[in-house]
């Protein structure tokens, strides 16, 4: 029978129950003597002191971590400096072994060039006596859309990978590549690169991003945690460094290093330390090869050459924007720092603006803090091979209750040709319609710039215009 039961059938068990437990519970009780089988005086047998909560692994702890997109990314001259003269930790996570590309030095090709250059990129950092160096997921996407190489990196799995790393290396500081659509390489691996870090920079410290990483093992010495008992870690600072052809934006933007100085403990210049290190990346005929010859008394390798130009992202920590990457970092944690994140932007009528890698990027900087970056590239710019297809997305954005229609033109240089992008198009209330407009690019004999111009109007209105400035005659990836 349910005590439930015994209650409803007699209405005094209750009563005679609590009373009986209230009278056992008031009753005077003799306390064991102590030390005679009862705790003894001073302290509980059972009781025992616990051992010290392990903190997290030092082994693994950098000042600076680098985060790029492919071997020979890495910038050598600035990290010379850093490693051999500041005396700096530092890490290096690559997001792909650079499996893409020809291959320099043979016949290795898509994985088996990936399983090569990630070996390559290892015995590049070990001459700097940098061993903690991670590949993440991504495979060498050629383009310059970043939203490519998202996609293709897996990004969620990537940006999971990334927070890990930082919550193991504890760096202060993180340098990676500058996520602005730039006109020059402009390397969309490059640019994820820098999303996932800066994604990545605002994440780590979240405790509720990623949480499995940063719960504690239930049994640390036994077998089948399945919870990675790191901590969360906020970076005090991030830098950027860029693929442009142009360099004048960045000017004043942050920390500028020479090539050209000579390292006071090792007795040669940075230039020279990066020529040593870039050598082993050997199946790289623009780095690797030309830095072998370079050591064997051919052309200098230009790309050691040329300053390391930074970009302060932001500092938790203060500091002057030009000053020394390690300024104003003190040894200990910063708390948290969240950034504003994402909010929807107002908008009203109707009105177009560049899609694709450019809306995303407004969004980006705005949602990371990082609106300065938006003032960089003044006229949205792309550059581009003589004659080579030149694609850009056109969003029109009706926020009005009414359907409409908006015409699109372009105003085109010389020379180049239209597939898609003028039109009339219609578009429902409240609908942003994706417009792709195509071309092929004019041929020059030399670079320059040149404008395509495109205007909207509804109803006989201009509703807006867009500007995209083109260098012609560049070399580079497919845009
Ligand atoms: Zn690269």
């Amino acid at each position: 029978m349910r005590l439930f039961d015994k209650f409803r059938r007699n209405p005094w068990t209750a009563p005679l129950l609590i009373a009986g437990v209230m009278a056992t519970l008031l009753a005077p009780r003799s306390l064991p003597a102590a030390g005679a089988g009862g705790a003894p005086s001073g302290g509980y047998p059972q009781i025992q002191n616990a051992p010290a909560n392990p903190p997290p692994d030092q082994r693994f702890k950098a000042d600076i971590l680098v985060i790029v997109a492919h071997p020979d990314d890495e910038p050598a001259p600035y990290l010379a400096r850093a490693i051999y003269d500041q005396h700096k930790r530092v890490a290096v996570i690559f997001g792909t072994p650079g499996n893409g590309g020809g291959d320099a030095e043979g016949n290795a090709q898509a994985a088996a060039l990936g399983a090569i250059r990630a070996t390559e990129a290892r015995e590049a950092m070990a001459t700097f006596g940098v061993l903690h160096v991670w590949f993440l997921c991504g495979t060498d996407t050629p383009g310059q859309n970043v939203l490519q190489s998202l996609e293709t990196w897996d990004h969620g799995r990537a940006l999971g990978e990334t927070v890990r790393l930082i919550r193991l290396t504890r760096p202060e500081v993180i340098l990676t590549w500058l996520p602005v659509y730039v006109a020059g390489e402009n390397h969309d691996d490059h640019q994820a690169a820098g999303v996932i870090a800066t994604e990545a920079f605002d994440l780590a410290g979240d405790a509720t991003a990623f949480p499995e990483q940063i719960s504690h093992p239930r049994n640390r010495n036994g077998i089948m945690n399945l919870t990675e008992g790191l901590l969360p870690w906020q970076p005090k600072k991030i830098y950027y460094f860029s693929d442009a052809l142009h360099t004048d934006f960045l000017e004043g933007q942050g920390p500028v290093y020479s090539s050209a100085d000579v390292s006071p403990s090792q007795h040669k210049s940075y230039y020279q330390l990066a020529v040593e290190q870039a050598a082993h990346h050997l199946t790289q005929g623009d780095s690797g090869q030309a830095a072998q010859q370079a050591l064997s008394g051919g052309p200098e390798y230009i790309y050691a050459k040329e300053p390391v130009q930074l970009v302060l992202g932001k500092s938790l920590v203060g500091g002057t924007k030009t000053g020394d990457v390690l300024e104003g970092i003190q040894p200990g944690e910063v708390p948290f720092a969240p950034v504003q994140g994402y909010r929807p932007e107002p908008r009203q009528g109707i009105s177009v603006e560049l899609g694709g890698p450019w809306a995303y990027y407004k969004l980006l900087w705005k949602a990371h803090n990082l609106e300065h970056l938006r003032d960089l590239i003044k006229t949205p710019e792309v550059a581009v091979g003589n004659g080579e297809p030149v694609s850009v997305p056109i969003l029109i954005h009706n926020d009005t209750d009414q359907a409409v229609e908006v015409t699109i033109t372009c105003a085109l240089p010389a020379g180049w040709k239209e597939h898609s992008g003028a039109g009339r198009y219609p578009v429902r209330p409240h609908e942003t319609y994706p417009v792709e407009a195509s071309y092929n690019a004019s041929s020059t004999d030399k670079p320059e710039w040149q404008a395509l111009t495109w205007r909207a109007e509804s109803k006989g209105q201009v509703v807006g215009t867009i500007t995209l400035r083109v260098m012609t005659d560049s070399p580079g990836l497919p845009q």
